[in-house]
């Protein structure tokens, strides 16, 4: 084994791996030198470098939240197909990239029988993008990725097909802040209601300035009730986002008999 080399402030200790490691020899040698790209069939297509080389890509959707073994599957079809290569899309679809075309159709034909439809280029409806929900996120109405199964379980057929004007990106969220639910229409699950404050666990039990600055319209103010320190919330401001829970429980925002869930659905002004 070689002795290290010497170590020096300039080293460079940390940080990721090269791109061109992760990409398919073929991107790498093509790489900013390509000349056009055309869409094949739902799911496929081609992209040709000034070179005369042809890569082909090969797009699926997943579940998003992957399970080990279904990770592997798509390892093993990316040994098979695609040279050991594969990437996800911001969306969540994975997709194999290759230069031989006739690896198209058997690929399809293996990503189909693990359940993984094949589309989500050009004019169809993309994968929908969701927030964390419950899964990292202390303050949700609901469980956004649940809503995103229901609302892609529904919409199958347009992932796979080309029949939308354009693109269509969706975006489903589990509250009013809506951290990561950008898209052309955005559906959002959120609270009915502002907060309920028990003000006599409140002043034991909670900062009261992490709660303060959790709001993101600024809604909560301190004030005094029966002699103690204590929070009010203006209703006019308050946007029923919930945050002001996640930082203090005495700010209940669920209730457990009446709470109600609102659908808001909006999209980009045209
Ligand atoms: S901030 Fe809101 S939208 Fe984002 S994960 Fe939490 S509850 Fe969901
Ligand atoms: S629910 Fe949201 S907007 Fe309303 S007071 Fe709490 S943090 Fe502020």
């Amino acid at each position: 084994m070689n002795a290290p080399s010497e170590r020096t402030w300039k080293t460079v200790e940390s940080g990721p791996h090269t791109l061109e490691g992760a990409l398919h020899p073929v991107v790498v040698k093509n790489y900013g030198k390509w000349k056009y790209h055309k869409l094949i069939k739902p799911g496929v297509m081609v992209h040709y470098g000034h070179s005369g080389d042809a890569l082909y890509t090969v797009r699926a959707g997943t579940p998003r939240q992957n399970t080990v073994d279904l990770v592997r599957q798509i390892c093993d079809l990316a040994d098979q197909y695609a040279d050991g290569f594969m990437r996800f899309t911001i969306r969540n679809s994975v997709e194999f990239m290759f230069a031989e075309e006739s690896r198209i159709d058997p690929l399809i034909k293996d990503l189909e029988e693990i359940g993984l439809p094949v589309g989500g280029i050009a004019n169809c409806v993309a994968p929908i993008a969701h927030t964390q929900g419950w899964l990292h996120c202390d303050i949700p109405a609901t469980d956004a990725s649940g809503v995103a199964k229901g609302i892609m379980d529904n919409l199958y057929a347009e992932f796979k097909t080309l029949e939308m004007p354009n693109k269509v990106r969706l975006s489903t969220s589990c509250c009013s802040i809506n951290c990561g639910g950008q898209a052309d229409v955005a559906i959002v699950v959120k609270h009915t209601r502002p907060p309920r404050i028990d003000h006599a666990k409140l002043s034991t039990l909670c900062e009261l300035p992490k709660a303060v600055a959790r709001c993101p319209v600024a809604a909560i103010r301190p004030t005094i009730v029966n002699n103690k320190r204590s929070l009010m919330v203006d209703e006019e401001k308050c946007i029923v986002c919930g945050a002001c829970f996640g930082a203090c429980p005495s700010m209940e925002i669920n209730h457990p008999e009446h709470s109600q869930f609102a659908i808001w659905v909006g999209r980009k002004k045209q």
